[in-house]
This record gives C-alpha cells, structure tokens and sequence, in this order.
C-alpha cells in the first residue's frame, strides 16, 4: 500500500499513501459519486528506526450524482478524525514511554512532532481512560 520516499530530507523520512476503499457510494441516497479531486492528509507515522516518518495519505473526495453530498473517503483505519499522529505511532508512543520509559519529549522529537502534539496525543491513552 505505501512506497518510500526520501526527497532530499535526510533527517526525515515520507511515506506515501492512497485510501484503498474506493468509498464510491453516497451514505445519505445510494447513488454512485464521481470524482472531485484529492485532498492530502499528514500525519506522523511510527518512526523507521529513530527516523522521524511522516506519512502523507492522499484522501479522494467525491460528489454524488444524486443529492450533491461531498465526502472524503474514511481514513478511519490510518488515524482518529482530527489526530496529527497515526493509529501505529500512538501505539508506538505508548510502548516508547510506558515500556522503554522515553520521555515525553523524546517521543515527539522522534515522532518529529511538536511536545504538546504527543502529549495530548498520548497521555488520555497512557492514564487508561
Ligand atoms: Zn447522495
């Protein structure tokens, strides 16, 4: 599904994804969407060694041909709506502090994220809730 990339950024690596699930049906009428383009979508993946990895999923819109609907496919299975780190860089983060004992602070220069984007992240995950 992802192919490496490293475009002149040695510290960093980019990982390059497209949205398997074509999501061609609208979820208010049936009909079928058509194409609208693509959005991207960034998103800190788990580090490739202590590289800093971001990937970037490239998200299809679509309109539907009946009642107007636009939607995104689901990036559901990569990450929460609105989260900045993927699913496997969460659990990641999780291991790296609570089992290597990483700093928090650690985590997020490796997730190459800023502190308070794996902090809040992690923590509501990490205290068990
Ligand atoms: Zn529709």
């Amino acid at each position: 599904m992802c192919s490496a990339a490293w475009p002149g950024l040695p510290d960093r690596a980019v990982l390059t994804c497209r949205v398997v699930e074509p999501d061609l049906w609208c979820r208010r009428c049936g009909c079928e969407g058509v194409a609208r383009g693509s959005v991207s979508r960034e998103l800190a993946h788990e580090p490739l060694g202590w590289r800093p990895t971001t990937l970037i999923v490239t998200v299809g819109r679509r309109k539907c041909t009946g009642c107007g609907h636009v939607w995104r496919q689901d990036t559901s299975a990569a990450a929460e709506p609105r989260a900045k780190l993927t699913r496997t860089a969460l659990r990641w983060a999780l291991v790296g502090i609570v089992v290597q004992h990483l700093t928090d602070a650690r985590v997020a220069v490796v997730l190459g994220v800023a502190w308070d984007t794996a902090n809040n992240a992690v923590w509501p995950r990490a205290s068990g809730s």
